[in-house]
């Protein structure tokens, strides 16, 4: 076996201990004579894992009672017809487009009612979080919508916008669990798991439970209303089974790792190692503006796109994978999620260390 440092943005890195569960119990989990993927959803053994992964989520992330937890299917992307289709009511909402999803969840939005862009930082490519503090947000928008981690770009909300007493609904597929979040800010956080929790196929929605409402917009489906899963404790259907139980894995295993608290410690050691290094890079340049940028998400660049072409093609031979960056940024891109050992990064840093100085001369005439 041979397994490398996978900086790929999502699917993602899984921590090797929660794999190695995975495969111990594939073939017979806990003495049930069957693997989860072969078990009822509506059975016993089933219902403690779902109930456990919540119970779990819960404890890590602070989530009170008054908030449901919703293991629901379709990706981050399905979001962004179910949140206009659940929460607006009078048909208009304040979105600030800080990258790709954000905009791409405001276009979906502008089919029910009107999306109101409020900031946007897309005149400069999305390389840094517009000032939210004192926005103009109309007074009867549903909500105030963000992408809280903008995992194509590398920028993250370091100050959540002051929302005007409007409900903040948030995208946080790429920082799910990445640090501690007050939960008790906003009406409605979101993330596709295949970043930084588990195995693409499960989006967890959490949402106060005032805002699980019955009038929805007319005509929205049975599957895209919150209260059907939340009535059923996400068994309104067949939930996807096996992803849910390996998110509890990976529940139990950031737990054991000390909590979000830790988390963020070891995120911040890990994201700091990297900007460090591109801070005094002759070669190398970090694409963000410095104070806005996400822990998880690392573009670079080194300004030549042949030599980039060529960095990330030897970075693979080394065992440093899926470097390359978003196809509407170029360049590279490391994602440093959860499960990225610390190892993982300065074995990265020590190859650009040795790239650029095979390319010293590339690098003065830079
Ligand atoms: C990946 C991603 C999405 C889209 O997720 P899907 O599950 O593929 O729909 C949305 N928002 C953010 C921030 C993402 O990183």
């Amino acid at each position: 076996m041979n397994r490398v440092y996978n900086f790929s943005a999502g699917p993602a890195v899984l921590p090797e201990e929660v794999l190695k569960q995975c495969a111990e119990e594939m073939m017979d989990y806990q003495g049930s004579g069957m693997s989860v993927m072969e078990m009822s959803h509506r059975g016993k053994v089933y219902d403690a894992i779902i109930k456990e992964a919540e119970k779990d989520l819960r404890e890590l992330m602070g989530i009170p009672e008054d908030y449901a937890v919703l293991f629901l299917q379709g990706g981050a992307s399905t979001q962004f017809a179910m949140i206009p289709m659940n929460l607006m009511k009078n048909r208009k909402a304040a979105y600030i487009v800080t990258g790709q999803w954000a905009k791409k969840a405001a276009a979906e939005a502008s089919k029910y009612g009107e999306a109101v862009v409020v900031a946007s930082s897309a005149d400069k490519t999305f390389s840094y979080i517009p000032d939210c503090s004192d926005l103009d947000i109309p007074e009867d928008a549903d909500y105030v919508y963000i992408c809280e981690n903008n995992t194509i770009y590398g920028t993250e909300f370091k100050e959540l916008p002051n929302t005007k007493g409007h409900i903040l609904v948030s995208d946080i597929s790429s920082c799910f669990l990445s640090r501690p979040m007050d939960v008790t800010k906003y009406g409605l956080l979101y993330g596709g798991v295949q970043k930084n929790v588990g195995p693409a196929g499960v989006t967890i929605v959490i949402i106060r439970k005032d805002l699980i409402r019955e009038d929805v917009l007319e005509g929205t489906p049975t599957m895209l209303t919150y209260k059907t899963h939340a009535d059923a404790g996400s068994l309104y259907n067949t939930p996807p089974c096996w992803n849910i139980y390996v998110c509890g894995l990976v529940f139990k295993w950031l737990k054991k790792q000390g909590g979000l608290e830790v988390m963020a410690k070891k995120n911040q050691e890990k994201a700091k190692i990297l900007y460090d290094f591109l801070d005094q890079s002759k070669l190398f340049k970090g694409t963000v503006e410095p104070k806005d940028r996400s822990l998880m998400n690392v573009p670079f660049v080194t300004g030549n796109d042949e030599l980039d072409k060529q960095f990330v093609k030897e970075a693979e031979a080394e065992g440093l994978v899926s470097l390359k960056g978003h196809r509407s940024v170029g360049g590279m891109r490391a994602s440093i999620y959860n499960a990225m050992p610390k190892e993982g990064v300065e074995k990265l840093v020590a190859f650009m260390k040795k790239f650029e100085e095979a390319h010293a001369e590339e690098a003065n005439n830079a």
